[in-house]
C-alpha cells in the first residue's frame, strides 16, 4: 500500500495485483526489443530482458468528507474467459481495502474511468448465488456517454459488475467534466473508450492527476504514436494521450498511472522532445 497527500486530499493506492505482461497484446509496436532499447524503464516498469510489468489497482482518495474509490479493479468470482490473469480471481483486495482504512460499508463515492473488467470489478461481489454491490452506500459515478456506449452490449463485466448497480439504484451518469468535489473533478480524455476519463485533483496549491487507461505503461510516453488494441478509436486515443502528455509535462502535478507498476506515480517530464516518466 502507497500514501500520499496532495494539500487536504489523501489518496491511498490499494493493490490487486502486479504482473509481468505481454505487452504486445496491448500494444503490439511494444515488443521486448522496443522495450529494452527504453533503458530509462527499468527496474520499476521493465526488466533487462524487456519484459514489462503492469499494475491493477484502486486509489482511494479523501476529500471534504468523501471517501471515493478510483476504479475497482478485476474482482473476486467473476469468469473472464480469454483473460487468464484475470479470470476467477480470489484475492485479499477486499480485505486489503479495510486494512487500508476503507470498510467497504464507509465508502460513501465509487467512481469507475470507464466500463472496461478491470475498472468495474469490485463494484459488485458474489453472496448468496447473486451479485450485489460491494459498497451498498455508496452513490457509483459513471459517465453519461460510458453508459451509452456499453449499455446495451452483452459484455459480461458489464452483465455482472455495472447492471447490479444500477437496479439497486445506485448509479449516477455524469457528464465527463463532472465536479465531484472542491479539489477533484473529471477530465474527458476519450479514444479508449467513447466516455473515459481522467480524474483531477487540486488542493492548496498541489496538483494531481489520475489518468485512467489513456496510456497503460509508461513506455507510450516515449511513443505516444504507437496504438492501442483495446481503445475503441485508436487514432483519438493518440491524439488524447499526446494531448494528455503536453499538458502535464514538465509541470508540477504528480500523475497517477492506472496500469504503471508500483509506485504507480511520478511526473512526465520532456527532454530532447521526447516525453518519460521520473519517480
Ligand atoms: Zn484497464
Amino acid at each position: 500500500m502507497n500514501r500520499w497527500q496532495i494539500g487536504d486530499v489523501k489518496i491511498t493506492r490499494v493493490l490487486e495485483s502486479e504482473n509481468a505482461f505481454d505487452m504486445t497484446m496491448l500494444i503490439p509496436d511494444a515488443t521486448p526489443e522496443a522495450i529494452r532499447a527504453e533503458d530509462w524503464l527499468r527496474p520499476n516498469f521493465a526488466d533487462e530482458k524487456g519484459g514489462a510489468k503492469l499494475s491493477i489497482h484502486a486509489l482511494a482518495l479523501q476529500s471534504q468528507g468523501r471517501r471515493i474509490i478510483v476504479d475497482t479493479c478485476v474482482g473476486n468470482d467473476k469468469r473472464r474467459p480469454g483473460f487468464d490473469t484475470m479470470n476467477m480471481l480470489n484475492t485479499n483486495f477486499l480485505s486489503d481495502l479495510t486494512a487500508a482504512g476503507f470498510a467497504r460499508e464507509s465508502v460513501n463515492l465509487v467512481l469507475c474511468t470507464h466500463l472496461h473488467l478491470d475498472h468495474v470489478g469490485w463494484n459488485t461481489m458474489f453472496v448468496d448465488g447473486r451479485w450485489i454491490p460491494t459498497f451498498p452506500n455508496a452513490r457509483y459515478l459513471m459517465s453519461r456517454a460510458e453508459w451509452e456506449f456499453w449499455g446495451p452490449s452483452k459484455d459480461p463485466a458489464i452483465g455482472d459488475s455495472v447492471r447490479p448497480v444500477f437496479d439497486a439504484g445506485l448509479v449516477d451518469l455524469v457528464e465527463t467534466n463532472h465536479r465531484i468535489t472542491d479539489e477533484i473533478w473529471l477530465e474527458p480524455t476519450v479514444g479508449h473508450t467513447p466516455g473515459h476519463v481522467s480524474v483531477r485533483i487540486s488542493s492548496k496549491g498541489q496538483e494531481a492527476v489520475i489518468s485512467g487507461d489513456l496510456m497503460h505503461h509508461p513506455i507510450q510516453l516515449g511513443h505516444p504514436e504507437w496504438k492501442c488494441t483495446f481503445d475503441a478509436d485508436p487514432d483519438q486515443g493518440c491524439r488524447t494521450r499526446r494531448a494528455f502528455m503536453e499538458r502535464y509535462a514538465d509541470q508540477p502535478v504528480l500523475v497517477f498511472g492506472t496500469h504503471f507498476a508500483s509506485p504507480s506515480a511520478g511526473h512526465i517530464i520532456k527532454k530532447d522532445g521526447a516525453f518519460r516518466f521520473r519517480i
